[in-house]
């Protein structure tokens, strides 16, 4: 079993900050992240930053591709850093693999079949939040329903779009297609 001063579970906002400021100070930490392509987290992956840069692409007159590819042009470039910024420490150890607990301060990390064992005295759990998929009727069945994810990784623009709920997330997609020339219909109670 390795151990080390600290263990983050996620590479989100707060995670990646306390990992990175701990390692400076020659701490030995692990940086458990479950999905590669989420370095960095929910906010410069598939959050605030790529749904910015979306808008300000349909703002400064950009059709669907190229918003789309501008997207990803971003969002790489902000993965790659926040990985580097942590994998390039000397202290710190950046695993792209599942993290469970086994006892108090005892984590599991499994990926391709392969399970290892971290200790450590602080254990940090940031691990965020995922979609919430509501109950109702034909939501999971259908192939043409999207979270918020998934609406940021279309191929095609649709012509016409419904979204449920008129939060903040939500009207920022229905003015970002609106933007592109989507005709949008936004559905809250
Ligand atoms: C579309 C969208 C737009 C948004 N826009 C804004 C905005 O404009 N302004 C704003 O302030 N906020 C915005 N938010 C909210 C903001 O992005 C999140 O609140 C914030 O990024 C959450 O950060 P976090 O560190 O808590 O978690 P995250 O950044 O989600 O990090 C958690 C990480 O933990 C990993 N993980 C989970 N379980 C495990 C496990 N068992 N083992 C290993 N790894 C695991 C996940 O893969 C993930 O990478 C937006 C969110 C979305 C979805």
């Amino acid at each position: 079993m390795k151990t080390y001063d600290m263990i983050v579970i996620g590479f989100g906002k707060a995670g990646k900050t306390l990992a990175a400021k701990t390692a400076a100070q020659g701490k030995s930490v692990a940086m458990i992240e479950a999905d590669a392509t989420m370095y960095g987290g929910t906010c410069i992956n598939i959050g605030c930053i790529p749904t910015k840069v979306l808008i300000h692409a349909a703002e400064t007159g950009h059709d669907f591709k190229s918003a789309m590819a501008e997207r990803e042009v971003v969002t790489s470039r902000l993965r790659a850093k926040n990985f580097a910024m942590l994998d390039n420490a000397a202290t710190a150890d950046v695993y792209n693999a599942k993290a469970r607990f086994l006892a108090d301060k005892v984590v599991e990390i499994s990926s391709d079949n392969q399970t290892e064992k971290l200790t450590a005295e602080v254990i940090i759990i940031n691990t965020g939040a995922v979609s919430n998929v509501l109950p109702i009727p034909g939501l999971t069945e259908s192939k043409q329903v999207y979270d918020s994810t998934g609406i940021q990784t279309l191929k095609e623009q649709s012509k016409r779009l419904g979204i449920i709920g008129g939060g903040n997330i939500g009207l920022e997609f229905a003015s970002l297609y609106a933007k592109l020339g989507s005709e949008v219909t936004v559905l809250t109670l």
